[in-house]
């Protein structure tokens, strides 16, 4: 079978800590990022559509915090703020008026949506986050080599079960997307395979921490706890460890 970049990806990522999954989408939305703020500047295209998505969700504006960054985001955030100004001004009352709270008051009281409602409506996102979205396509990519590549000769099983392995809500999306067999028994056990040696980890770990082994150095089990959390719930928030 000829090997997909996917598969390359994935075996390089297996080698490094953390669920493969979770390392290779943080760096597909970080070199996003980067092309986006490249274009930001010469491309109105771009920038409208980001105007329609006030930019990104949580997790991934923040990631405009980088070298280099600045100018691209200052511009990008600009154009979200004056969009968010002409929200305001085209709002569907005159906030300037006494009538307001009277009408709003009214509109509580109806089954027809308040004006304050639609104006926080029309405040919100009018589209989804374009990283979220790229991510998102990322991860069906690579989760289709994953499957496509954990049996046969030469396959990523190996590489798989010596890794920290998929973090649970990883495990679980490929896990629902496979229906062969014998895909099914290799993803289940190379698994379980990274869990035990975890859990063998983690006993070793509270065993120093008795006082009577207390003179004990702590080897690799040292951070088994941190990377326990992070096999169950994926890598850490940009900037909380990992
Ligand atoms: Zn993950
Ligand atoms: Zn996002």
């Amino acid at each position: 079978m000829t090997k997909s970049a996917g598969f390359y990806d994935l075996r390089q990522a297996f080698g490094e800590p953390g669920c493969a999954l979770c390392r290779l989408l943080a760096q597909t939305a970080d070199s996003y990022i980067d092309s986006m703020l490249w274009e930001l500047v010469n491309d109105p295209e771009l920038r409208q559509e980001l105007n329609q998505t006030r930019g990104y969700c949580r997790e991934h504006a923040w990631l405009l915090v980088r070298h280099g960054a600045s100018l691209g985001a200052a511009i990008m955030m600009k154009d979200i703020i004056d969009t968010l100004v002409r929200v305001a001004s085209a709002g569907p009352f005159d906030v300037s008026s006494s009538f307001s709270f009277r009408q709003m008051w009214q509109s509580f009281n109806s089954s027809q949506p308040s004006a304050a409602a639609q104006l926080a409506a029309d405040f919100a996102p009018q589209a989804p986050c374009p990283v979220c979205v790229k991510v998102q396509s990322s991860e069906g990519y690579y989760l289709a080599a994953l499957r496509q590549h954990l049996t046969g000769l030469d396959s990523l099983a190996p590489a798989y079960q010596a890794s920290a392995g998929l973090c649970l809500p990883h495990f679980r999306r490929v896990l629902a997307q496979t229906s062969d067999r014998e895909t099914l028994t290799a993803l289940v056990e190379a698994q379980k395979a990274v869990w035990q040696r975890l859990s063998t980890e983690l006993s070793e770990f509270i065993r120093k921490k008795d006082h009577r082994f207390q003179h004990e150095s702590y080897g690799s089990e040292g951070d088994s706890w941190l990377r326990a959390i992070e096999a169950v719930v994926g890598t850490p928030p940009k900037g909380k460890g990992g």
